[in-house]
């Protein structure tokens, strides 16, 4: 059991159309589409067979640009106008961008959304929502050309961490590019899930990723298939890149290249980052170039040299780590699995300080530069309604059958509608049926129909300890909750003692698609039906909260009665009682007008009596306490 389900009404996939979706990873360093071919998850790769795209955009004075490659080769060239690392300003205003005097750009603030960063370039002003939407594009003309036809949608990933304006701007991205965004999905739950993680065992799981100019740690709880964020963390300026600037530096010492000029700079920056990727599967490095100034470097670098000089930038990654752990309230040994992801993880060392932090060999068999990508193609598979049979995945965007309670009479109370988007929260008042009633049974249930009989049930539980109060007294706020994951949780908090009950349901948990047709279609058949029996059991309650309250009443102040007027309300009560066993609402309203009228007397004065004893200095809340109906609702039926 996973996540997933789609379909807007008469919008399901007809049998064996293959949907055309991609998940999209849009990366600071790099971007990736994969997509599911004969139900395996595929990267997509570029005309020259290349999977990455690097996430820098180039724009020209006459309004074209080049994307990925092509960008990144006019960096040093041009820097103003080619814009790498872009998903930092996303849904940023210029004040939350910090060290903008060392980036090559010109920042402004835009007029219409003041606050949004802008940037100036050759090809005009464009905002981060721009230059993404031209990586996007180009991506979804990679798919269309790979895949041959027009995407119905994209999964894209986002960090955890992204606020509602980041991953506002991602799906303004997305609308730019002409790509219908079926989700955002956070960038570690769709690794997790490109491991399968979320057909595991359930536990908690920590995604360590470490891209180029980035590191981030997540905390994930895999319930229910459903994945939970715990706690994020991370350093948005520690990286692959990072690591790049130590070898830089360590070429300059050895070589002894000082000064050097802006291009050579450059130059021994690409070197070092091959040298960097290179060791991952090599013991020695070979740093050979010919500079502009004509100097040659000649150098080796060995695994143990790397080491030595990036050892502080592998520590500096597990403090972030060790924080999260603590913000989510855990321990390493807590953690079920450690997934790495990022191209910069593919570094033996840091493979090795995170299995050693968290006493365990992290998942790594998964290209780490592709599993977010991965992950979202196999979420998109899903959303766009290409479902292998058999495959029972729920993931909502809105929730397809009203969530409610059971109410007295076995009748369901509607919390949240059905449709209505998630997350969703809300909450209502409920009371007690019965006198001195300590507990209350909490039953919620899933469907359209009026009767809990005709409904699914989720789930139950109690909430105990409530003080004794008279019926109707104690003020029960249950508060339904559904995340964004489709999670639904509901809690019960008596008002005045403060007593808290809760439990967690996945609402739509085993319910197929088509169970949810039916069961929609069922509730249309039956409107009028079900709107009669509901008044009938409504009628029926109110019958049986009358007679309750005339029992009680009876046991606390029966002297006041003569013997022939206790036959004739007993009487009355049993002619009720007969009458709520039928079907027939008019003989239940008039044996209740009955018993109303036998009582009558009998309310005046058991009220007056109360007025007696609270003359005679006793508190109201004694009253209270005792029970003395007059005090609560019940009395309305017995006085009027
Ligand atoms: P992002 O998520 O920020 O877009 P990526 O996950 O694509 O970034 O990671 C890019 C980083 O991974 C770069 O610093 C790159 O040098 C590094 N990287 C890629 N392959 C290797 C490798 N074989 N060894 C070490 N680092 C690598
Ligand atoms: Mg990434």
């Amino acid at each position: 059991m996973a996540l997933l389900q789609i379909a807007e009404p008469g919008e399901s996939a007809a049998p064996h159309q293959h949907k055309l979706a991609v998940g999209i990873d849009l990366g600071t360093t790099n971007s990736l589409v994969a997509t599911v071919r004969s139900g395996l998850a595929v990267v997509l790769n570029d005309e020259l067979g290349r999977p990455l795209l690097p996430s820098v955009v180039h724009y020209e004075a006459d309004g074209r640009n080049e994307v990925g490659y092509e960008a990144q080769a006019r960096q040093a060239l041009d820097p103003r106008n080619t814009i790498g690392s872009v998903k930092r300003f996303m849904g940023r205003g210029l004040h939350d961008i910090t060290h903008r005097e060392s980036m090559p750009y010109e920042f402004e603030s835009s007029a219409e959304a003041p606050g949004m960063v802008r940037l100036r370039t050759a090809g005009g002003v464009k905002s981060p929502v721009e230059v993404s939407a031209d990586i996007l594009r180009t991506l979804r003309l990679r798919a269309e050309v790979a895949l041959g036809g027009q995407l119905v949608g994209a999964v894209i990933t986002v960090p955890a961490y992204f606020d509602d304006a980041q991953r506002q701007a991602t799906k303004d991205a997305a609308k730019l590019a002409g790509i219908p965004v079926l989700r955002l999905i956070n960038e570690p739950t769709a690794a997790a899930i490109a491991y399968g993680l979320d057909n595991a065992a359930e536990g908690v799981y920590a995604v360590y990723d470490l891209g180029g100019g980035t590191f981030d740690i997540s905390v994930l709880n895999l319930s229910k298939g459903v994945f939970e964020v715990l706690s994020t963390g991370g350093d948005s300026a520690l990286g692959g890149d990072d690591f790049d600037q130590r070898i830089f530096c360590w070429i300059l010492e050895a070589a002894k290249l000082l000064p050097l000029s802006v291009e050579d700079a450059r130059l021994l920056l690409t070197r070092a980052r091959e040298a960097k990727e290179y060791l991952t599967y090599h013991g020695v490095a070979p740093v050979t170039t010919r500079l502009n100034s004509g100097e040659v470097v000649d150098l080796e670098l060995t695994t143990e040299t790397f080491g030595e000089i990036s050892q502080t930038l592998v520590a500096k990654t597990l403090q972030p780590v060790k924080k999260a752990l603590r913000d989510a309230g855990l321990t390493v040994f807590d953690v079920k699995g450690v997934v790495m992801v990022g191209g910069a993880t593919r570094m033996p060392q840091v493979q090795h300080a995170v299995g050693e932090f968290f006493k365990q060999d992290p998942l790594n068999n998964l290209d780490p530069d592709k599993v977010v990508a991965l992950g979202a193609a196999m979420q998109a598979n899903l959303l766009a309604g290409n479902r292998a049979p058999g495959d029972d995945w729920l993931l909502l965007d809105v929730i397809p059958l009203s969530l409610g309670l059971e109410t007295m009479g076995g009748l369901v109370e509607k919390i949240i509608p059905r449709n209505s988007t998630i997350p969703a929260a809300r909450a209502q008042e409920f009371t007690t049926f019965r006198d001195g009633q300590t507990a209350l049974a909490v039953h919620v249930v899933q469907g359209e129909r009026e009767l809990v009989s005709d409904c699914r049930s989720l789930a139950r539980f109690e909430l105990r300890g409530i003080p004794p109060m008279v019926a109707g007294a104690a003020r029960i706020r249950v508060t339904f909750q559904i995340d964004a994951d489709g999670l639904l949780s509901v809690a019960a908090r008596e008002q005045t003692s403060g007593v808290e009950a809760s439990v967690t349901v996945k609402p739509s948990y085993g319910l197929s698609d088509d169970e949810i047709a039916g069961m929609l279609k069922d509730s249309l058949a039956h409107t009028k039906d079900d709107a009669f029996r509901r008044a009938l059991k409504e009628a029926q309650v109110e019958a049986q909260r009358l007679i309750d309250a005339v029992q009680s009443a009876i046991k606390s102040d029966g002297e006041l009665l003569s013997a022939e007027q206790r036959t004739r309300v007993e009487a009355a009560i049993i002619k009720l009682q007969t009458a709520a066993l039928s079907e027939s609402r008019r003989h239940l309203t008039l044996a209740m007008d009955d018993l109303e009228a036998e009582t009558k007397d009998f309310a005046a004065r058991r009220m007056d009596k109360s007025i007696r004893r609270a003359l005679a200095g006793k508190s109201i809340h004694q009253l209270e306490a005792a029970g003395n109906p007059s005090q609560t609702q019940v009395s309305k039926g017995e006085a009027e």
